[in-house]
């Protein structure tokens, strides 16, 4: 199984990592905010997650970390 995991405390929440993930939902909002008031990406479901790292790679912040078959 693949791993991704969202920083949450450094995510502003612009959303490219939703849309730039080829596989759509695999990160969803959260429901609470972090310190800085957004509501970060979440890694919710790895079942599909391919590990191909675009979502770390286009994240502004550098608050996405993939690992793969771990
Ligand atoms: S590693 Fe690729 S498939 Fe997995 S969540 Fe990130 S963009 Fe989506
Ligand atoms: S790309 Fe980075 S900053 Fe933007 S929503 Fe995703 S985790 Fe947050």
């Amino acid at each position: 199984m693949n791993r991704v995991t969202v920083d949450r405390e450094m995510c502003k929440e612009c959303e490219y990592c939703l849309h730039f993930c080829p596989k759509g939902t695999i990160l969803k909002k959260s429901t609470t905010v972090n310190k800085m008031g957004y509501y970060p990406a979440e890694a919710v479901d790895m079942t599909d997650c391919i590990a191909c790292g675009i979502c770390a790679s286009v994240c502004p912040e550098g608050a996405i970390t993939v690992e793969k078959n771990i």
